[in-house]
């Protein structure tokens, strides 16, 4: 992670003193209109799009999990949004607080020892039969992105209660405590970091997150406090090394492989790296009708230009990284007024984070040389960096075995979205199983997977934590 030298040693300003605009104020305002106290609203009809009828089905068969029962659970936390389309459960919400909370009671109905730790993540431990030796971690997250869907880290979360009903109703006691865990914050839209409540455990949280204002001037401390949470311990709460034996997560794969392969479980071998920077371009508010072209000094034409540049850059040598600016705020942001301030972000994804840093610094160049033709200051930050993350080759192995007795094909992937897993893998060896997400969509009202496809996806999970609480120690 950056120290609070090195992030001020990227800042790069053309003409100095304009753009003294502090970092944290524009995190807060220009990329999270959350924090407004709402009641979270039930929604029942249409939480998942049913696929079309003629589509093949895909060949796997659980065989203990409750297909039915893990589905209802599916749409029962999908009632927990805010209005408008798809599923609003962004972290540190109203909404998400509610689904923790129904979440928590369902936990607490199988048996499981329920907590909230420092960093608002939502613990929930069975005891194993030795319960000194390190436990075996597994679960994801239940917040979402705005208007987003019911699967991604719903599935991972809820196929992790399933196995637990599972265990309880086959009366399964394990040599290892189990920690299940739902992670803060995961997409981190509110505040805008993402994988908090893992980088909070794994230490990893970057100088002054948690000072950070949203737009309704609540601070990100406040809002782990409304959880239950105590922002103050969050630096004790790293576990000792060697305390956690390993993690797993189950995810949608929130790309189209699976699906179009038809292929119904994905064993993954990494994640992906990702660099985000904030660039910030201040031109001149002027009449948008006296003022020759000659004679502007517009940071929208510039920001424009330097998104072209971005996908240029990225797709000028091979390989699987890619380049997006997914957001835009433009200020005074009137059609009779020349643009004076364009903000927005650049991410960067990779297996390779070398690449990724070589990237964002042709970026940065050809950005400030564009900035400079159209005469508006530039300035880019780097706002997260999160490593990649290579799964244990041991879990991947048992993965297989697992698949294999389930008679289920799988797929060795890479992953291009981010998860929990990448902090957890500073804390231990992880694995992550993937379920196909249909078409590829993700992040969006039309995310969806079979009803037998999350089922599959809860079963390889039982089966791989039923074998790696077998293994005496990673090599
Ligand atoms: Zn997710």
């Amino acid at each position: 992670m950056l120290t609070r030298r090195q992030f001020n040693r990227h800042l790069l300003t053309l003409t100095g003193a304009a753009l003294a605009a502090p970092a944290a104020g524009l995190a807060g305002s220009a990329l999270c209109p959350f924090g407004k106290l709402r009641a979270p609203r039930a929604k029942d009809e249409g939480w998942a799009q049913e696929p079309e009828a003629g589509e093949p089905p895909l060949r796997c068969f659980p065989r203990l999990v409750n297909t039915e029962r893990l589905w209802e659970t599916l749409q029962g936390l999908s009632r927990f949004s805010a209005p408008g389309e798809g599923t609003t459960r962004v972290g540190f919400s109203p909404e998400d607080l509610a689904g923790h909370n129904w979440l928590m009671e369902r936990f607490r109905r199988e048996g499981l020892e329920v907590s909230i730790d420092a960093a608002a993540n939502l613990r929930a431990r069975r005891a194993g039969q030795r319960d000194d030796l390190p436990a075996l971690w597994f679960g994801s997250h239940i917040d979402t992105v705005p208007h987003g869907g019911n699967f991604d880290g719903c599935v991972g979360s809820l196929g992790a209660l399933e196995v637990i009903r599972l265990m309880n109703e086959n009366t399964v006691r394990t040599q290892r405590p189990l920690e299940l865990v739902i992670f803060s914050n995961e997409e981190g839209v509110h505040y805008g970091r993402g994988l908090f409540g893992s980088r909070a455990l794994a230490g990893l949280l970057e100088p002054g997150e948690l000072e950070e204002v949203d737009d309704e001037g609540v601070s990100l401390a406040e809002w782990i406090r409304r959880y239950g949470g105590d922002p103050e311990r969050i630096p004790e709460m790293t576990p000792a090394e060697g305390s956690l034996h390993a993690y797993v997560e189950l995810h949608i794969e929130q790309g189209g492989r699976l699906w179009q392969g038809r292929i119904p479980l994905g064993i993954v071998e990494g994640i992906v790296g990702i660099l985000r920077y904030r660039v910030t371009l201040e031109g001149f508010a002027n009449h948008a009708g006296t003022t020759p072209m000659d004679q502007r000094r517009d940071a929208l034409v510039a920001a424009s230009r330097i998104i072209l540049a971005v996908r240029e850059i990225v797709t000028a040598e091979p390989g699987r990284q890619v380049g997006t600016v997914g957001q835009m705020r433009v200020e005074p942001g009137a059609p009779n007024i020349i643009p004076e301030r364009a903000v927005f972000p650049v991410e960067l994804r990779d297996l390779s984070m070398e690449k990724l840093d070589r990237l964002a610094e042709q970026i940065r160049e050809r950005a400030a040389h564009l900035a400079a033709e159209e005469k508006v200051s530039f300035l880019m930050e780097p706002v997260s960096r999160h490593e990649p993350a290579l799964t244990h080759p041991q879990i991947r192995h048992r993965m297989q075995q697992a698949a294999g007795e389930m008679r289920a094909s799988v797929l060795t992937m890479a992953s291009g979205a981010g998860h929990d897993a990448q902090a957890m893998a500073k804390l231990c060896p992880v694995g992550m199983i993937f379920v196909p997400s249909r078409d590829g969509i993700s992040h969006a009202p039309g995310e969806y997977s079979r009803p037998e496809e999350v089922a599959c996806g809860a079963e390889l999970l039982y089966h791989t934590l039923l074998r790696l609480d077998q293994i005496e120690r990673f090599n």
